[in-house]
């Protein structure tokens, strides 16, 4: 999608630190972290969100949530934990309509989370 942020990065129109690379999806620092490690990871292709995927992106997604791990576990958060987070809608508060997973930790997380 022309207009949406999230493409422009996979499209390498709008420059990110990159922590991840391959065919399917991309992982980078996000801009605002909410904790000592915050990565999004993204498909290339574009999904609005978890609402728009549909039976054919079941490889997609399970694909997206190994690169979590695989990112965690580079970051050095693997062993003590971390949290995988996606928002779909207005009221879970999704600000960039592009499907990402927040991979978040080195630091305790609450519950429930707000
Ligand atoms: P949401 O609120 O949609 O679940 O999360 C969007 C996330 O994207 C936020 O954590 C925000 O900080 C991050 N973000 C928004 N714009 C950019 C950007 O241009 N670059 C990066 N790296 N992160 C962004
Ligand atoms: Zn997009």
């Amino acid at each position: 999608m022309s207009d949406c942020i999230f493409c422009k990065i996979a499209n390498k129109e709008i420059s990110a630190t990159i922590v991840y690379e391959d065919d399917l999806c991309l992982a980078f620092e996000d801009l605002n972290p909410q904790a000592p490690v915050h990565v999004l990871v993204i498909p290339k292709q574009h999904l609005t969100s978890l609402a728009d995927a549909s039976e054919e992106d079941v490889e997609l997604l399970g694909h997206l949530c190994r690169v979590c791990d695989k990112v965690a576990a580079e970051k050095g958060i693997k062993e003590d934990g971390y949290r995988v987070v996606t928002n779909h809608g207005e009221k879970a508060g999704q600000s960039v309509l592009h499907l990402h997973l927040h991979v978040l930790g080195g630091r305790p997380m609450n519950w429930p989370p707000g």
